[in-house]
């Protein structure tokens, strides 16, 4: 049987914008204090836009370079993707046909385009295939490097916003002795601009989707009690793994699936929400 102060507490959740999943979590929740977060879709909007796109081969001008690009995103659900897809479409661009379109799991995508395989890649992955990497100037964007037989053919910038509550929710974190970390697939640079603007001192870029399970993992066995929250595919194996999984309601079914606590307004100051009415609840029963 459910505890009735437990069960209301659940009602009560629903009213703050919260699914409690599994309410056997309400109990660990004052014993927290490591709040790990993913970035994108979680401290970030999740909707990018293209800022820059061009060619870095003579032979191909810039607008086939974007063509490519976006031609190779087609079967991608990404939201990196969606945005390329979205600026080519603004562009009036028609799409080659693609097909062995592959997700290449923290790092891109490849597919073949006109008999040619080509790579849509993050920075990290580019440079392992690349020589002589060139210097472009990026900014703190997002950004994807389109390769064909181990050259350079393009590249592409997108830029994210960090959601309006996101430095609210950072400070209210730390007033409650918890420490905020951010983990990301995304690169340093991008990561470390996003950490500075919102206060977090603790990041790790340029992550597998395990990485962030193995995370979850070391902190706990350092004797640490972990809340994780995130939206994509590959946070679903950390969210389990952590003391307390928590998903982004507009994220994907599998971190909804993977999670205890739900944020169904997708508003990640509901977090705080949580952990006040899981004290609440937690004086009441004892
Ligand atoms: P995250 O959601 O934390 O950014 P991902 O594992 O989804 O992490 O992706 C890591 C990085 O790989 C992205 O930041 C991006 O640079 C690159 N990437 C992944 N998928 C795509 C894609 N479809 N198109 C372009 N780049 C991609
Ligand atoms: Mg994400």
């Amino acid at each position: 049987a459910i505890p009735l102060v437990n069960a209301k507490s659940t009602s009560i959740g629903a009213k703050n914008g919260l699914l409690i999943r599994n309410r056997n979590v309400i109990s660990v929740s004052s014993k927290i204090n490591y709040l790990l977060m993913d970035k994108t879709g979680t401290l970030t909007e999740g909707k990018f836009q293209v800022r820059k796109c061009d060619s870095l081969n003579e032979s191909v001008s810039p607008i086939e370079a974007l063509k490519l690009i976006a031609s190779i995103e087609q079967d991608s659900t990404h939201p990196i993707a969606k945005s390329i897809l979205q600026y080519a479409h603004e562009k009036q661009i028609e799409l080659l046909p693609l097909s062995e379109s592959k997700n290449i799991s923290g790092k891109g995508v490849s597919g073949v385009l006109s008999g040619k395989e080509y790579l849509l890649v993050n920075e990290k992955a580019a440079r392992e295939i690349i020589t002589n990497f060139p210097t472009i100037d990026v900014a703190d964007y997002t950004t994807s490097y389109l390769i064909q037989d181990k050259t350079l053919i393009g590249y592409v910038a997108v830029g994210d916003q960090v959601k309006s509550s996101a430095s609210s929710l950072i400070k209210q974190i730390k007033q409650l002795n918890i420490t905020p970390v951010m983990l990301t697939g995304d690169n340093k640079k991008v990561a470390d601009s996003i950490a500075k603007k919102l206060g977090i001192t603790e990041v790790y870029s340029e992550l597998m989707p395990e990485d962030k399970q193995k995370i979850v993992a070391k902190l706990q066995s350092e004797g640490n009690k972990v809340m994780m929250v995130g939206d994509g595919i590959n946070d679903a194996p950390s969210l389990a793994k952590a003391d307390i999984g928590v998903a982004i309601g507009a994220g994907t079914d599998v971190a909804v699936d993977s999670a205890d606590v739900v944020l169904v307004n997708s508003e990640p100051t509901d977090i705080i929400s949580f952990l006040k009415l899981a004290q609440n609840t937690q004086k009441k029963t004892v």
